[in-house]
């Protein structure tokens, strides 16, 4: 049976002070969250990753980094490796967020070469894909996450399913109040699912989590939990303000 996976990104956000802050806040109210069906999932900047692993190393939460290189250690000015990230505590890794994509450029070439790296070295990859809404008004959403999705794995051929998570992420739905609705959403999970499927097989399949990303907050997420291939959410925005990210960790599904 699937873990559901409730992970926040925080992308660029927070100091060590902010970081505190929030942490002494989140942490009050975990007990309240009953961990048997689900995982959480904190993906802090790179320069708060050590200082968040101190306060969240005696419980149950996972931490995540925001980005890997393939390498373990060399010429690689800027990047950060998978080594360095398993050193301090990191077991998820986001790859070809759609600001990555867009903003930096990085094409699914190279991302597949990121998941690549980060599988070896025994982290999860969360392989984040999603059109943008021009290719959605032309029809095209189901081709480009079916591209993203076949060209970022193209480098991983003995998969286990619990160590790989795909991110289903609409361009148009991330950081703009505007989320796909639970149809939406769940029409292009079983379209992955499917894939996943002709890829691997129906046990692999059936084993990898397709979480759903763009715009979730308290109010929008239980019905979006409601379809069977959402596996849980990817939060931007909501997943740094404390309570409303218990909140969407503590949903009952
Ligand atoms: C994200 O950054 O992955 C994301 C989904 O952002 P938001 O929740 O703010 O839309």
């Amino acid at each position: 049976m699937r873990k559901y996976l409730f992970a926040g990104n925080w992308k660029m956000n927070k100091t060590l002070k902010e970081t505190e802050e929030y942490f002494n806040k989140f942490l009050k109210r975990l007990s309240e969250i009953d961990f048997s069906d689900r995982e959480i999932m904190i993906a802090p900047p790179f320069t708060v990753l050590a200082y968040s692993k101190n306060f969240i190393k005696n419980t149950p939460l996972k931490l995540g980094a925001q980005n890997s290189c393939w390498e373990e250690k060399g010429a690689f000015t800027g990047e950060i490796s998978p080594v360095m990230l398993k050193e301090l505590g990191v077991e998820y890794v986001i790859l070809g967020h759609s600001e990555r994509r867009h903003i930096f450029g990085e094409s699914n070439e190279l991302i597949a070469k990121r998941v690549e790296g980060v599988y070896k070295f025994e982290l999860i990859p969360i392989l984040c894909v999603g059109e943008t809404l021009e290719e959605r008004n032309k029809g095209k959403t189901l081709e480009v996450v079916e591209k993203q999705l076949l060209e970022g794995l193209s480098n991983i051929k003995d998969i286990k399913g619990d160590k790989i998570v795909i991110a289903y992420e609409p361009v148009w739905a991330i950081g703009t109040g505007i989320n796909a609705t639970p149809e939406e959403a769940e029409e292009v999970h079983s379209f992955i699912r499917e894939r996943l499927k002709n890829l691997y097989s129906k046990e692999i399949s059936t084993q990898i989590r397709i979480l759903y990303g763009g715009s979730v907050t308290p109010d929008n997420i239980q019905d979006l939990m409601k379809k069977p291939n959402i596996d849980g959410v990817l939060v931007g925005g909501a997943s740094l303000d404390p309570e409303k990210f218990f909140k969407i960790c503590n949903i009952k599904v």
